[in-house]
C-alpha cells in the first residue's frame, strides 16, 4: 500500500504547480484564477525508491451560497479522509489570512498528521516567509518553492516518514492487541530515558507517534520488538524532535502519575552514576501505590567499576528495598546492553499482571498454604479461610472468603501474598490480598 499524500490549502497557495512537480504530469489545472472549481486529483510520485499516491484537493472556494464549510466537506474533508499525511500550504507571498486559521481548526480534528508548508518562498528569508503562520499552532513550517522545486525533496521525504508512521490509523482504531503492552518509561531528568526511548524505538519499526485525540504534548509510541507489539505511553519529560526523541528539562510529576496509571508495566529507570535520590524513591512510591507492574533499569552501567556497582547494588538495598518484588536489570541505554533481557522482563511482569487465576487453582494454593502453617487465633477467634477468587488484574487482586478473618495478622497476610507469589510466578507485579469475612 503506497502511502497517500494529500494537498490541502486555499486555492491559488500552488497546489495545483506542487501536484505537478511530485507527479511530473500535466493533469492538473494550473491557474492563476481564482474562484475556480476542480475535481481532485490523484496522481502517482516516487521519490528515490518510495512511491506514494498524491492528492490535489483543488481546494476550497469561499462560494456565498454553499459556504466555505460546504466546500471543504465536499472536497478537502474526503481527500483527506483518504490521506496517511496531510501537506497544508499557505503563501508566503501573501501571508497570513482568515482562511489559513479556519483550515488549520479543520485539520485539527482531522487527526491526521499534518505538515504546514510555506510556499512561494523563493529568494525569501526562512525567518520571513514563515514568521506569520507559527501562530496556526502546527510546529515548524516548511519552506518550499512549488515551481522551483525548493525544498520540495526534503518536505516529501518528511511527509513519507509521517505517513509510514502514522500507520495502519488512528490511535481508536488500533485493536487493544495491536497497541500490545502499554509502557510506561519513568525516572527522574537525566536518567536516559529518552536515550533508552532511542534505542528501543530505533532500531524497530515505530507504527505510530503523536496520536490524535490527544493533547498536544503527550505521545503514544506503540514500537514492536521481536514480533512483539508495545506503546510507549505519554511518557514524562520526552519530546520528539525531527528524527529522535529528546528529553525536555523539567519533571512533571501529574504526567508521571498520568503515565504510570495509563500503562501496564512501568519500568523506573535509576541512574547508576548518581546515588538513589530522594524524587526517585517518590517515583517508585507512587508505582507501589498504582498497583502496576514494574521493571527496574539501572542505567549508565557501562564504565562503573566493580566497587562502583556493589556501591549502587547496597544503595538499592538500603533505599528501595520495598520493590523487591521486581526484576532488576543493569543496562547501558547508551551502548544497548542488556536491554533484550530487560524487555523479556516487561514481558513477565505483563504476563504476571494479566494472570487469570482460577478460583479452583486459587482455592487450592490457599489450602496448601493453610496446611504449612496456620493462622494464629487472636482474642479466641480462630480464622477459618474457605475459599478464593481473583477479584481484578493488573495487580491481581486474590480474594479470599472465610470466617472471623478480621484475626489474620498482617505477617501472616504477607506469609499469603508469597504463596501465592511463588506458586503462579508472580514476579514483577504488585499482589494484593483482600480478606472477605462471611455473615
Ligand atoms: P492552487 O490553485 O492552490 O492549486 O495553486 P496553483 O498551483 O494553481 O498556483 C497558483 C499560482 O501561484 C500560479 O500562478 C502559480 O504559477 C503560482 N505559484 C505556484 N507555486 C509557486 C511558487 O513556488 N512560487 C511562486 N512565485 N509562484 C507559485
Ligand atoms: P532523560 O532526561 O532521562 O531523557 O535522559 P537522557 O536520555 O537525555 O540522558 C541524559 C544523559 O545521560 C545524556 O548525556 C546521555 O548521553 C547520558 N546517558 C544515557 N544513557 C547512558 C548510558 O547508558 N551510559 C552513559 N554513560 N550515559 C548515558
Amino acid at each position: 500500500m503506497k502511502p497517500v499524500i494529500a494537498l490541502v490549502g486555499r486555492p491559488n497557495v500552488g497546489k495545483s504547480t506542487l501536484f505537478n512537480r511530485l507527479t511530473r504530469s500535466r493533469d492538473a489545472l494550473v491557474a492563476d484564477l481564482p474562484g475556480l472549481t476542480r475535481d481532485r486529483h490523484y496522481g502517482e510520485g516516487r521519490i528515490g525508491e518510495r512511491p506514494f499516491l498524491v492528492i490535489d484537493t483543488g481546494g476550497f472556494e469561499p462560494v456565498a451560497k454553499e459556504g466555505i464549510m460546504f466546500q471543504m466537506a465536499l472536497q478537502t474533508k474526503q481527500a483527506v479522509a483518504e490521506a496517511d499525511v496531510v501537506v497544508f500550504l499557505v503563501d508566503g507571498r501573501q501571508g497570513m489570512t482568515p482562511h489559513d486559521k479556519t483550515i488549520t481548526d479543520f485539520l485539527r480534528k482531522s487527526g491526521r498528521p499534518v505538515l504546514l508548508v510555506v510556499n512561494k518562498a523563493e529568494g525569501m528569508k526562512y525567518t520571513s516567509a514563515v514568521s506569520d503562520f507559527y501562530e496556526l499552532g502546527l510546529g515548524d513550517p516548511y519552506a518550499i518553492s512549488g515551481a522551483h522545486g525548493d525544498g520540495v525533496h526534503d518536505l516529501v521525504q518528511e511527509a513519507l516518514d509521517k505517513a509510514f508512521a502514522s500507520r495502519p490509523g488512528d490511535a481508536e482504531e488500533l485493536l487493544p492487541a495491536e497497541r500490545g503492552i502499554k509502557l510506561a518509561l519513568v525516572g527522574r531528568p537525566n536518567v536516559g530515558k529518552s536515550t533508552l526511548i532511542n534505542t528501543l524505538v530505533g532500531e524497530e519499526r515505530v507504527i505510530a507517534f503523536d496520536m490524535p485525540g490527544t493533547t498536544r504534548d503527550s505521545i503514544e509510541i506503540p514500537f514492536e520488538r521481536d514480533g512483539k507489539h508495545y506503546t510507549l505511553i505519554d511518557t514524562a519529560g520526552i519530546r520528539r524532535r525531527g528524527k529522535v526523541f529528546e528529553a525536555v528539562e523539567k519533571f512533571s510529576v501529574v504526567k508521571t502519575l498520568q503515565s504510570i496509571s495509563e500503562a501496564n508495566v512501568v519500568v523506573l529507570m535509576l541512574d547508576a552514576q548518581q546515588d538513589i535520590s530522594e524524587q526517585d524513591a517518590h517515583i517508585a512510591g507512587f508505582i507501589l501505590e498504582s498497583g502496576r507492574a514494574l521493571v527496574l533499569a539501572v542505567n549508565k552501567w557501562d564504565g562503573l567499576t566493580s566497587d562502583q556497582r556493589d556501591k549502587v547494588k547496597m544503595d538499592m538495598d538500603r533505599k528501595i528495598d520495598f520493590l523487591s518484588f521486581a526484576n532488576t536489570h543493569f543496562i547501558s541505554a547508551l551502548k544497548g546492553t542488556g536491554i533484550a533481557q530487560l524487555m523479556k522482563s516487561v514481558d513477565s511482569a505483563y504476563a504476571a499482571a494479566m494472570a487469570d487465576l482460577s478460583t479452583p487453582k486459587l482455592t487450592r494454593a490457599l489450602a496448601e498454604a493453610v496446611e504449612k502453617q496456620e493462622p494464629k487465633r487472636k482474642g479466641g477467634m480462630r480464622p477459618k479461610m474457605r475459599y478464593a477468587h481473583q477479584g481484578g488484574m493488573n495487580p491481581p487482586i486474590i480474594v479470599i472468603h472465610g470466617n472471623s478473618l478480621d484475626a489474620i495478622s498482617e505477617p501472616y497476610k504477607r506469609y499469603l501474598e508469597k504463596h501465592f507469589r511463588d506458586t503462579f510466578q508472580l514476579v514483577g507485579t504488585p499482589l494484593r490480598i483482600e480478606l472477605r469475612t462471611g455473615k
